[in-house]
């Protein structure tokens, strides 16, 4: 074999140990809603999520009819199902959060209940939706009020 030969033989097993490696260390598995796409690594965590939340389209659409944002395509919320609380900040947790860099939301699906996945999904919203950041504060008082009425 010639030296090009090695070359792009390493560069194959490479690339296969890569692709053969992602495939298998990915434990998430996603089910696609009309608003939302929701991961999870159990299938019975998917259904643990609907029986405490509800159906996530008919409450995606709540809030977002009442924030009164319009958006022309709504954007599609990411919901990962986890069994640990998320991490907050200075070592507080809860059982859901939205992580504003990643644009996801995160949710202990052994105590999420539905007003904190509404109150996640208006951080969600509120986001995406304005061209500059609105402070945490004032998301709060809009993801507070939200909550409430669904
Ligand atoms: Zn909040």
């Amino acid at each position: 074999m010639t030296r090009t030969c090695y070359i792009i033989l390493i560069l194959f097993i490479i690339y296969l140990a890569f692709h053969v490696g992602r495939a298998y260390g990915d434990p998430w598995q996603d089910c696609a809603t009309t608003y939302c796409t929701i991961y999870y690594t159990d299938t019975k965590d998917l259904m643990r999520f609907e029986k405490r939340v509800g159906d996530i389209d008919s409450l995606a659409s709540r809030v977002l009819e009442i924030t009164g944002l319009r958006y022309k395509e709504v954007p599609k919320a990411q919901i990962y199902l986890q069994h640990e609380n998320c991490y907050i900040a200075f070592g507080i947790t809860a059982p859901a959060a939205y992580y504003p860099k990643e644009k996801l939301i995160r949710a202990n699906i052994d105590y999420v209940k539905k007003h904190h996945i509404a109150h996640e999904l208006t951080h969600f919203y509120v986001c995406q939706y304005f061209l500059m950041y609105m402070p945490g504060q004032m998301q709060e008082v809009v993801a507070q009020w939200v909550e409430g009425k669904t």
